[in-house]
């Protein structure tokens, strides 16, 4: 598939190559051949121009038209030089002087001599060279007429008879040579008419070639897209499958778990009881430790539990007073905030459309957080909410520990602490579990915080539950 693509992609800039060079000789056939209809102008001029000074030459016998004859004739004969030169591979310097002669534009006769080389052999090009050279021998004649004139007023001999010889002869010339001209014209008019229709075809067969490719390669792509969108609507489906196996085990395991600890935790408490007395420090210290660790691993089972609960049950959201559940939340820390200062504050909490259950359980954490990460001051609780279109949002500030920015990622990722077990007791999961329900609640959490000067989270609950 990705090397057809490419091969697709190859095609098309091969064909856009294309389009371009033919395009560029297109514009390069045109303009010489313009210059040449352009040239054939001044030829024509040249010719007609030299024919009358000869006449007038011939009848006024005025030296001056003598002069202008020889200037006017030169424009044939240049061009007469260039082709000549050109047909019998001189050197491109002296079909260009033949072309300045023959007053072609400078700019211009490098596309003519290029055109004369490609095409010369060509029908359509060689059709204008033959009838160009044709006209040479005439142009000979009139320069020959010209210099025979010219011997017979030098010397004094042109009679009446002569004269009106001469001036038929000159007519004549000049008429035939106007035919040649104009066949030259036409030949070569027709030339870039049919030059012109031809490339225009290759030109439309080259774009309809290109935009067919490119439609070839869109619906290829488009193909693949729609292939790799299906893929990954799968593998989602099947990572959302396995997630919820993964959650379902975490809480059958959590959950099967708390029984085997019970008993663990009850037969110590018994074996605690009953040897009391009979047991020597070394065995107490150990029951001591075994009855720690039960505790600790029961807590890490009610964390993980909740945890998984937090994804796995069906919410309903209902009316939730906020500034209720703070005050419900104040009677549980009451002992923690019992020094003259410390305190949970908030002035005016909104009503909201939230799980009662999960939105206490956010409070909550982020309350006994504030409290357990606490600095040497007593600690002081602030919670404030604000209204946008969409969301509410809350903030718990505190004048606690403080956090790095740089954990602000990672604290609200399970199992990661900032603290040890042995200065604050925890296991990791209640920021995680907070991010759980405030994403069930169509929100996002978030914390501004400076290490040694406290801490505020943020976290907005969706306002269209
Ligand atoms: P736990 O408290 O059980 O360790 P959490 O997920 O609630 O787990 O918190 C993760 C970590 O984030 C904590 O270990 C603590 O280092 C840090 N933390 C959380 N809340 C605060 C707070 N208000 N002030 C300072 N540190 C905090």
């Amino acid at each position: 598939m990705k090397k057809q693509k490419s091969l697709l992609l190859l095609f098309i800039l091969f064909v856009s190559f294309l389009l371009i060079v033919t395009n560029f000789y297109t514009i390069k056939v045109l303009s010489a051949a313009r210059a040449y209809i352009n040239g054939e102008s001044e030829y024509s001029k040249g010719q007609k121009d030299a024919s009358l000074y000869l006449v007038t030459y011939v009848e006024s016998e005025n030296i001056g038209y003598w002069h202008a004859f020889n200037k006017s004739i030169a424009v044939p004969k240049g061009d007469n030089i260039a082709r000549t030169a050109l047909l019998t591979q001189k050197p491109d310097s002296i079909a260009k002087q033949g072309f300045i002669m023959g007053r072609n534009h400078t700019s211009d006769i490098p596309d003519m001599i290029w055109l004369f080389k490609t095409f010369h052999k060509v029908p359509f090009m060689k059709k204008a060279i033959d009838i160009w050279a044709s006209a040479e021998p005439l142009i000979n004649k009139l320069d020959s007429i010209g210099n025979k004139v010219h011997a017979q007023i030098q010397s004094g001999t042109l009679s009446t008879e002569q004269r009106v010889k001469f001036t038929t002869e000159i007519n004549f010339l000049s008429s035939q040579l106007s035919e040649k001209e104009s066949a030259f014209s036409n030949a070569l008019g027709e030339t870039a008419r049919d030059i012109k229709g031809y490339l225009l075809l290759v030109n439309i067969f080259l774009i309809l070639l290109l935009l067919s490719t490119i439609a070839v390669y869109a619906v290829k792509t488009i193909n693949n897209l729609i292939t790799i969108e299906k893929e990954l609507v799968r593998k989602n489906k099947e990572l959302n499958e396995t997630n919820k196996e993964l959650e379902q085990f975490t809480y059958a395991a959590s959950h099967d778990l708390q029984e085997p600890l019970r008993m663990v935790s009850s037969y110590m408490d018994l074996l605690q009881k009953k040897y009391d007395g009979q047991l020597d420090e070394k065995a107490q210290s150990y029951i001591h430790f075994a009855v720690d660790g039960t505790k600790r691993m029961k807590t890490l089972i009610n964390d993980l539990l909740n945890y998984s609960r937090t994804s796995i049950t069906v919410i309903e959201y209902q009316e939730v007073n906020v500034a209720d559940v703070i005050n419900e939340i104040k009677k549980i820390f009451m002992e923690d905030l019992n020094e003259p200062t410390a305190g949970i504050f908030f002035n005016e909490l909104p009503v909201i459309r939230a799980n009662n259950i999960q939105i206490s359980q956010l409070f909550q954490n982020l309350i006994g957080n504030a409290i357990k990460y606490r600095s040497e001051a007593p600690p002081q609780i602030h919670i404030a909410a604000n209204k946008t279109s969409t969301h509410w949002i809350f903030s718990i500030k505190d004048n606690g520990l403080g956090i790095e920015p740089k954990y602000f990622e990672k604290i609200f990722v399970i199992f990661q602490r900032l603290h040890s077990n042995s200065t604050h007791k925890g296991t990791g999961i209640g920021l995680a579990i907070c991010k759980r329900i405030v994403e069930r609640h169509g929100g996002e959490i978030w914390l501004e915080s400076e290490k040694g000067k406290g801490s505020t989270f943020f976290f907005s609950v969706a306002r269209n539950l």
